[in-house]
């Protein structure tokens, strides 16, 4: 918890606190005679927060709809807010997705159509900012949310480097993005976002990657096609390009110009008809060339005016999740793919399938992180939500954890199960498969019941265990005990 007095007291002072508290950190660390420790003082440590100077570049940039009274020329954004998965570019840069980033604005009683179709609503998601910064108010600020949901590169190598947001790549509550290279060295990026009933995304570069790091490479993501994944029912799917002028996406229909259809992504993709997805979160690429992303939940598949199943989503009142994967036709910048389901979580012993459309799976749910290791290991990160956890469908799982996934065989082993009211998330690791980093988020959840340390329904006090401690989020490092390579 962020005050140690809750929400009480609302205050200038407080938003700034939570503003600082977003964002992205950059840390050194180091393997010192055996034991990781953090470097500080680094030259590279520095914090991007909710008001560090960023900037859009690409095609959107500029456009009229991302020009608000404190930046009339539409190219300058004061920070970056919900960073959700982690991506590395081969050219040495971080990209980070801005993922709810819809809940921390107001909008007024009356809504646009576009402001609905992204979730915007009168008083925001709890978050408050907009009681102390007018920007965070959209009826003062109609323009400032759609400077927000974009990738954001970051070079964590060059502390003075401004964060760009690379419109190029489309707007959306992204998950994160991950990078794949194309044989004649093109960079290709997968983005899911992670909310129900949208879709993912692919952007194509159209130059190719040069040597000589993020400088060679400043402009890589500004050039290229982006394209929605449309899954067919036969195995096959393809990817439709948002181009303006290209089929429905026109003046007539509401886009002005590119830049219109990058700002207004999902409009574009409805009109695409693209497949509307059950959450899909991280995605990851195999040694094979395999692309996976999971599919966390869409409890309201199915429901009453809400889409029904269809091949690539077929489960109605998915509790539970599942993990779809593709591979490309030719290249990763095919415009066609043949895809099929790697695994189905939930519990087996929950026998529901066929009569409820449910389809039963391996004992473990809501999958969310992927990481693939250098040795091909596909390695799952559960993310349950905490008020979900140990109830209904989730009532035999306990806490959630990680796995391990052969992706030639398709077996799945637990790694590890983290502390109560936490989400696993995050991984990478050494060049050398010996340690491996993954991220502990918000454990002791609901944090709203731990503003009391002495609260007898706080749930964990990881990973101090101080008596009355509250509970911190925490990088974890592992290791083997005899020293050798994880997942032998
Ligand atoms: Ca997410
Ligand atoms: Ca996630
Ligand atoms: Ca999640």
């Amino acid at each position: 918890m962020l005050f140690t007095d809750g929400m009480a007291n609302w205050s200038a002072e407080k938003v700034r606190k939570s503003q600082a508290a977003h964002g992205v950190a950059i840390i050194e660390v180091e393997d010192k005679a055996g034991k990781w420790e953090v470097v500080s003082p680094s030259r590279f440590a520095r914090r991007i927060t909710a008001n560090t100077r960023t900037e859009l570049s690409g095609p959107a940039a500029g456009h009229a709809m991302l020009k608000t009274a404190a930046d009339p020329a539409g190219r300058v954004v004061m920070g970056t807010l919900n960073n959700c998965a982690s991506g590395i570019t081969p050219w040495g840069t971080y990209l980070t997705s801005e993922e709810n980033f819809i809940n921390y604005f107001s909008g007024g009683d009356q809504l646009t159509e576009h402001e609905r179709r992204w979730g915007l609503r009168k008083g925001g998601a709890g978050y408050n900012w907009h009681q102390h910064d007018a920007r965070f108010d959209a009826t003062k600020n109609p323009n400032e949310p759609n400077r927000f949901g974009w990738i954001v590169e970051i070079d964590p190598r060059n502390p003075n480097a401004t964060p760009i947001k690379r419109t190029a790549m489309g707007r959306g509550a992204h998950e994160g993005a991950t990078v794949a290279v194309t044989k004649d060295n093109r960079a290709v990026v997968y983005m899911g976002e992670d909310s129900r009933f949208e879709y993912i995304y692919k952007f194509v570069s159209r130059d190719a990657i040069q040597p000589g790091g993020a400088a060679a490479n400043s402009a890589l993501l500004d050039h290229g096609t982006l394209y929605v994944a449309k899954f067919n029912s036969d195995g096959k799917g393809q990817w439709i390009a948002l181009t303006h002028g290209q089929g429905p996406l026109t003046a007539a229909n509401g886009f002005a110009d590119q830049g219109e259809v990058l700002i207004k992504a999902r409009q574009a993709s409805d009109l695409l008809g693209a497949t509307k997805m059950d959450r899909p979160e991280w995605i990851a690429v195999d040694k094979q060339g395999w692309v996976y992303t999971t599919l966390t939940n869409n409890s309201n598949r199915g429901a009453d005016k809400q889409p029904g199943v269809d091949a690539a989503n077929p489960r109605v009142n998915n509790t539970q999740g599942n993990i779809i994967r593709w591979k490309e036709d030719g290249d990763f910048h095919g415009t066609t793919f043949a895809w099929n389901h790697f695994v189905f979580a939930g519990d087996p012993s929950l026998d529901r399938a066929d009569a409820k459309g449910n389809i039963n799976g391996d004992m473990f749910s809501c999958p969310d992180g992927l990481w693939v290791d250098g040795r091909g290991l596909l390695w799952i990160q559960c993310d349950m939500s905490t008020g979900a956890m140990g109830k209904g469908d989730l009532k035999n799982f306990g806490n959630n954890m990680m796995l391990a996934a052969d992706v030639n065989t398709g077996e799945v082993r637990r790694f590890l199960v983290g502390p109560a009211g936490c989400e696993i998330t995050g991984a990478t690791g050494t060049p050398d498969g010996k340690t491996m980093f993954i991220n502990v988020q918000h454990p002791g959840e609901p944090s709203n019941e731990l503003s009391d340390p002495k609260n007898p329904r706080a749930v964990s006090n990881w990973p101090d265990k101080k008596p009355n401690g509250r509970p911190r989020s925490a990088t974890v490092v592992i290791r083997k005990a005899d020293g050798g390579v994880i997942g032998t």
